[in-house]
């Protein structure tokens, strides 16, 4: 579990230090980083990724426009997908559910509820993967 490689997607380098930082405390040192959508891409295609927790407001390509192009991917169908944002209004989070993320996170937030998240994400992911 701690081998897991987790891409952290956000335009604010506090808020992926934070990220990272947050994750190596619960346990998942591995992790790369893209600062929007279009980076992501590119460091999903190096490959590896296991997990991807992304920001929604970012330049370039938002993380909604990401997770689309992400899902759009046979390959990438069932990668987890954990949105962490400010976007914390219903509609925000059905926009963001309908584009198929497997759980939404409104920051700010602990590592413990971050660690929460990932663990109830992979459980569902285990179940729907038997
Ligand atoms: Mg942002």
């Amino acid at each position: 579990m701690t081998s897991m490689k987790i891409l952290i997607v956000d335009d604010s380098i506090t808020i992926r230090r934070i990220i990272s930082t947050a994750l190596k405390t619960v346990g998942y040192s591995e992790t790369v980083e893209a600062a929007n959508g279009k980076e992501a891409l590119a460091k999903l295609e190096n490959g590896n990724v296991d997990f991807i927790i992304t920001d929604w407001n970012m330049p370039e390509m938002n993380g909604l426009d990401f997770i689309k192009e992400v899902r759009s991917k046979p390959m990438y169908s069932s990668l987890p997908i954990l949105m962490v944002t400010t976007r914390g209004t219903e509609h925000d989070v059905i926009e963001a559910l309908q584009a198929k993320v497997n759980s939404y996170i409104v920051k700010p937030f602990t590592p413990q509820e971050l660690k929460e998240k990932i663990e109830g994400i992979l459980k569902t992911v285990q179940v729907n993967t038997l």
